[in-house]
């Protein structure tokens, strides 16, 4: 027979750490901390085997399944001194959902279970305290009530508004022990006329159906959205925790918690945890009271605070990480509720990592691996620009200043409900949303967002736990905001601010700010040069080299300071699209004879020379891999509105008989639209077929390039061009460009008298070229793997067209992930390592590397890195984050091969 219940109490466990697929890691780590002799209420886990056999049954409980929780209900009554139902000593029990991963909020949980009308009185009996049973009575059946029966929360919730209102009270923990019992009543009667059937007062009968219930809320719209933003399978499931009810609302000496080891936001070495006197965990966690800092439970259970600090170390030093905790206090008794690795800001990550090492906790690659790579990313994220925050606050622009939840600084439109957000930023608006609290149901709207700020709540509730995991910068308990979400508006010190209206938020300060504020790039701190120079070190030997897409000498400087190994991408049309230079390129397009094609040219020589000499400089020692000129020239002649607005200004200008001049000039340039549009421009004139068509082109560029490398290297510099064609796909094709732009370079060298290195190579982005890639190396000096236009032909998905149909497509599931963000390992994958095989076949030593956009993204660098590339190239803010994805590949590949790291 299957075992489906695994118990843990009496200071034994039968499951462990090691066990977190099959009892979830809520279940698995309450097991492990009993077992570690952690004061831990006991219970037993359901695993998520029970889950998934009950899902393929179609929801049929497995056999066996209910009589082993009954077993172990049983030995709950021995170690616990209670039964379930009983009206002398009843047990009551919690229930608790936990999946493999933490999915904070997304599932259900029900507290109080086993109280009917008789255990009740029999609580009441054994605590001395009628009010506290009638409480929890009645927060069980709200529960219960709602998430089992589905009935509304507000059914319960209303009344219970209406009472204290009648009674003049403020809090729940005012209301008399006789008045809970009749609201009880209340709620009895309602269950009864909205479900058809009383209220269960059969304790068993309750638990089954809530054991149901939690194995459902796998499947509740908020559980699915988080799975698929966070990539989590759905056929996982989740376990089910039942354990001993122990309160923290049984007066003063009671109270509840929740804290992290280290600050979540920092990263810095202190217990940062907040406390609540006499209630229930559920109102620390749904904000719905704000909770004191840590001191208070210090100030009132100096024994129990001690003994809390005690263990969290204890957890920290057997988890080798930050731990983020769930406590309760009963009667000056603590128990822990749950541990787990602690969610933290991207700083914080970096940070905790780097001292952990320091105190050896772990070692260094242990360290590396630590840390996601988007994070290394994250930390440089923007900060308000300085001067202009002082101004906007000495103009009396704060609006408010609440609790700085998440670190980085936003700037958008308010927005208050979280749908909203998300059609917002569909179409292309930075929002910001504003909420009085924030709960799971919001989740996709905040990931939509640039940041959040909630006027409630403390730095544990969940906006400030959601957005920390999601690196969105956010602002909790910014209390002097008053929200009027019905009339999209908050106001604050006299002031309004409407939806769509601006403001400026920073989650590092808690300062709200009225209007746009601009910001300025994060600083790579201390931890993070140690960590990235640690990464550097594994990744260096025998690793990837990181480079950088860049296109101006500005953007080559930063990516250096980032720590670029050199340029893997220049797109020298950038630089044509600048606005002093945008007209003589259009000149040249429109030229109908070569001598006026040529003059143009000339004059964009010397414009394109001072660039790459700036560019050379900022990247004096390193390769640079400058490509020629690649998108079809109509890219840079009018669009189709202006194109249109052209055609009406003719024919007005024609109407009216004046102006010839400009009515030529109208003329050519539409004439010139019209010549050059394709039905396929992605498939037309662009890349190497330009150059072929048009060598006076790629000769002016290459020409350019040369004479900017032999002036910088008779300054001093050392500098290695490597030229690059775009979007060859024929031998032919290669060997016309190759042996065109070797006749320029080595006419300028001898010219100039000054003898630089340089290579001619090609970027490998169509398909076929690929798959001859052997003849491909017969001239190409070096590859580079374009992997947007790579992924655009090998799937035959327009890049410009793809938002059309890919979101739906990924709903579906019928593709894993955005093939343009996530290297398609299994198709366009297999045409780079066929390409690399095929290439070295012909040049064992040939220089590969990547400069399409997946060049940033870590799980596609470790691909690069288990084919044998020697470098990535990746936009400059992504270049952190791609050194630590390269150090991560390569120390996991070692790991993998047996290699002892230390
Ligand atoms: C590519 O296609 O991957 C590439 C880097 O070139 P571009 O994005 O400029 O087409
Ligand atoms: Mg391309």
């Amino acid at each position: 027979m299957t075992k489906y219940v695994y118990f843990f109490g009496a200071g034994r466990a039968e499951g462990s750490s090691v066990m977190r697929n099959l009892l979830g890691g809520k279940g698995c780590e309450l097991a492990e901390m009993t077992n570690l002799g952690i004061p831990v209420p006991p219970g037993f886990t359901i695993t998520t085997q029970a889950w998934v056999h009950r899902q393929r049954a179609g929801r049929q409980w497995p056999e066996g399944l209910w009589d082993q929780i009954v077993e172990h209900l049983g030995r709950l009554e021995q170690v616990a001194d209670a039964r379930f139902g009983d009206r002398e000593r009843p047990l009551l029990v919690s229930v608790r959902s936990g999946a493999r991963v933490s999915m904070p909020g997304m599932m259900e949980t029900i507290l109080n279970l086993g109280l009917n009308d008789a255990t009740v009185e029999g609580l009441a009996a054994r605590t001395g305290n009628e009010r506290f049973a009638w409480d929890c009575y009645r927060r069980f059946i709200t529960m219960f009530a709602s998430v089992v029966l589905d009935i509304r929360r507000d059914v319960f919730e209303e009344p219970l508004a209406a009472l204290k209102s009648r009674l003049g009270l403020r809090t729940d923990a005012e209301i008399p022990a006789g008045e809970l019992r009749k609201l009880v009543q209340t709620y009895h009667d309602e269950i009864t006329a909205r479900s058809g059937t009383p209220f269960p007062q059969d304790v068993r009968e309750q638990l089954r159906l809530a054991v149901d219930s939690v194995f459902d809320s796998w499947f509740a719209k908020k559980a699915t959205e988080y799975r698929r933003i966070h990539g989590v399978p759905e056929d996982w499931g989740t376990a089910v925790t039942i354990m001993t009810m122990v309160f923290g609302n049984l007066g003063d000496t009671s109270g509840t918690g929740v804290g992290f080891t280290r600050d979540p936001r920092t990263g810095e070495a202190r217990f940062y945890a907040e406390f609540l006197p006499n209630a229930q965990g559920e109102d620390v966690v749904a904000g719905i009271r704000t909770p004191m800092p840590i001191e208070a439970l210090r100030e009132r259970m100096p024994a129990a605070y001690t003994e809390l600090l005690e263990i969290a170390a204890r957890l920290e030093r057997h988890y080798k990480d930050m731990q983020d905790i769930e406590f309760t206090v009963q009667e000056g008794k603590l128990y822990l509720l749950q541990t787990r690795s602690g969610k933290r800001s991207a700083r914080a990550a970096v940070k905790v990592a780097v001292d952990l090492e320091k105190e050896h906790v772990i070692d260094q690659h242990t360290a590396i691996l630590r840390v996601r790579p988007p994070e290394v990313n994250e930390a440089i994220r923007p900060v308000f620009e300085e001067r202009e925050r002082t101004a906007a606050i000495a103009d009396g622009r704060l609006l408010a200043r609440g609790l700085p939840a998440a670190p980085g600084a936003a700037v958008g439109q308010v927005v208050f409900d979280p749908d909203r957000a998300v059609e917002w930023a569909k179409s292309g608006q930075q929002v910001i949303l504003v909420r009085p609290e924030t709960s799971p149901e919001d989740v996709a709207g905040m990931y939509a967002s640039q940041g959040i700020v909630t006027s409630r709540g403390g730095r544990t509730s969940h906006a400030a736990v959601v957005a920390v995991g999601m690196g969105k910068a956010c602002i909790v308990g910014a209390a002097d905001l008053t929200i009027d979400e019905a009339h999209r508006v908050f106001t604050v010190g006299g002031r309004s601010v409407r939806e769509g209206d601006v403001i400026s938020v920073d989650g590092g300060t808690g300062e709200v700010i009225l209007g746009a504020v601009s910001t300025v790039e994060g600083q790579l701190g201390d931890e993070f040069r140690e960590l990235l120079g640690w990464a550097d070190f594994y990744r260096r030997n025998g690793g990837l080299g990181v480079r950088a897409n860049a296109d101006t000498p500005a953007d080559a400087e930063r990516a250096r300071a980032f720590g670029a190994e050199g340029i893997g991408l220049v797109r020298t049309e950038h630089m044509f699209f600048a606005p002093d230079r945008l007209p003589i390129v259009r000149e040249m397009i429109m030229a109908l004879d070569q001598p006026t094609r040529r003059s143009a040219l000339e004059r964009l020589r010397p414009v394109q020379r001072a660039d790459f000499i700036g560019i050379f400089r900022a990247m004096d020692g390193l390769p640079v891999t400058i490509r020629l000129l690649d998108p079809p020239l109509h890219e840079f002649l009018p669009n189709w509105k202006e194109y249109k607005e052209m055609i009406e200004e003719k024919s007005r200008l024609e109407a009216l008989g004046t102006n010839p001049e400009e009515q030529r000039r109208l003329g050519a340039m539409i004439e010139a639209v019209e010549r050059l549009r394709e039905a396929n421009p992605m498939l037309g004139h662009r890349g190497c077929r330009l150059g072929i068509t048009h060598p006076e082109i790629y000769g002016m560029q290459a020409r350019a390039i040369i004479e900017a490398a032999c002036t910088v290297a008779e300054q001093g510099v050392r500098v290695e061009p490597e030229i690059m064609i775009p979007l060859t796909g024929t031998v032919g094709e290669m060997k016309e460009t190759f042996e065109q732009t070797r006749r320029v370079a080595d006419g300028v060298i001898a010219e100039m008298g000054v003898h630089v290195k340089y290579l001619v190579g090609t970027m490998i982005e169509v398909p076929r070229a690929a798959l001859i890639a052997q003849k491909i190396a017969e001239h190409a000096e070096f590859f580079s793997f374009g992997t947007n236009d790579l992924t655009q032909l090998a799937f035959g998905y327009s890049r410009d067209d793809v938002a059309k149909f890919l979101p739906k497509y990924l709903d579906m599931g019928l593709v894993p992930a955005d093939p343009f963000s996530i290297l398609d390992q299994e198709g366009v994958g297999e045409l780079i390592s066929l390409g690399i095989d095929r290439g070295r076949r012909r040049r064992p030593d040939l220089k590969i590397g990547i400069c399409g956009e997946h060049g940033g993204e870590a799980s596609s660098v470790e691909f690069c890195y288990k084919v044998g590339m020697n470098y990535v190239s990746c936009s400059p803010y992504l270049i952190p984050g791609a050194r630590l994805a390269a150090a991560q590949a390569r120390i996991r590949d070692r790991i993998a091969g047996g290699d002892d790291l230390r």
